[in-house]
């Protein structure tokens, strides 16, 4: 696998979701889309550039309804196929009929306790609960399991290894609460944190003994700057370069384009390729 060129994209299908996070930064964008025909344009042209992998992201992703049939569609052609949803709608029957089509289920966790979840917006009470029992069930249905963790002023003190520990997940993905204007404004200035918090955080929770070496990724905000390549729900690449969106049609994009979005040395510092 050549480290050097873009691998991998992440496609924010919907801004939809039945949860109210306070950080959350995809609130606000285009329309999706809503044809097949045109979902499975965009995911050719992914793959002439060279994209390997999909991972499908929103908003919550399963809250579009052509979800399922634009994961059979990448599989189909051959991408490593990846979603990362919040739970709530994942059980039993809808993960094994994901595993037809899907690699990676990411899941999004951010705390131990429950009272966190809740005051952060994440569900109503019952986050973790649901979450250790549907890890479970994608273990079982042999589907690689990533849990991502945003850092905030209400988790950084926490050592969360414990739980992680139960969550058994392939990689653990750490992001410190970022600021988009336009999306997170309200919220960003009680739930932020300093680089040296975040560094907290750090301390207390690496430890290759939870899930193994090189399976925790830990992402300051001038990691995520810059260095994802991002799809609109309406298929336009995205740019965060200046602490907004910007968006640019993917229509007759080339590999030269796509590095005027976004920086190759960040993707691939940040540790974007790896054994998926
Ligand atoms: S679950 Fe994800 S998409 Fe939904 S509000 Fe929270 S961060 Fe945003």
């Amino acid at each position: 696998m050549n480290k050097e060129c873009i691998k991998s994209a992440n496609w924010h299908l919907t801004t939809r979701c039945n949860y109210a996070c306070k950080f959350c930064f995809i609130k606000n964008l285009d329309s999706e889309i809503m044809d097949l025909k045109c979902a499975e344009e965009i995911l050719v042209k992914l793959k002439d550039i060279g994209i390997e992998k999909i991972n499908f992201v929103g908003g919550e992703p399963l809250m579009h309804p052509l979800l399922f049939e634009i994961t059979k569609i990448s599989k189909d052609l051959g991408f490593v196929v990846s979603l990362v949803s919040n739970g709530y709608f994942l059980n039993r029957k809808s993960i094994y009929k994901l595993s037809s089509f899907v690699d990676w289920i990411g899941l999004s966790v951010d705390s131990s306790y429950e009272r966190v979840e809740v005051a952060l917006g994440r569900g109503n009470g019952n986050h973790i609960k649901h979450v250790l029992e549907i890890s479970d069930i994608i273990h079982e249905a042999g589907l690689k399991l990533k849990i991502n963790t945003t850092v905030t002023r209400l988790n950084y003190a926490e050592d969360m290894r414990s739980l992680l520990m139960n969550l058994k997940p392939e990689r653990w993905k750490i992001l410190q609460i970022l600021h988009i204007k336009g999306q997170n404004d309200p919220y960003f200035g009680d739930l932020s944190i300093t680089d040296r918090e975040f560094d907290y955080f750090i301390s207390l929770n690496q430890d290759n003994a939870i899930i193994g070496e090189g399976k925790q990724v830990f992402e300051r905000n001038n990691d995520m700057i810059d260095s994802y390549f991002m799809l609109s729900p309406g298929g336009n690449v995205m740019s965060n370069r200046n602490g907004n969106y910007s968006l640019v049609p993917f229509n007759g994009i080339n590999k030269q384009d796509i590095m005027q979005t976004m920086s190759r040395s960040k993707y691939v510092k940040r540790g974007s390729v790896y054994a998926w």
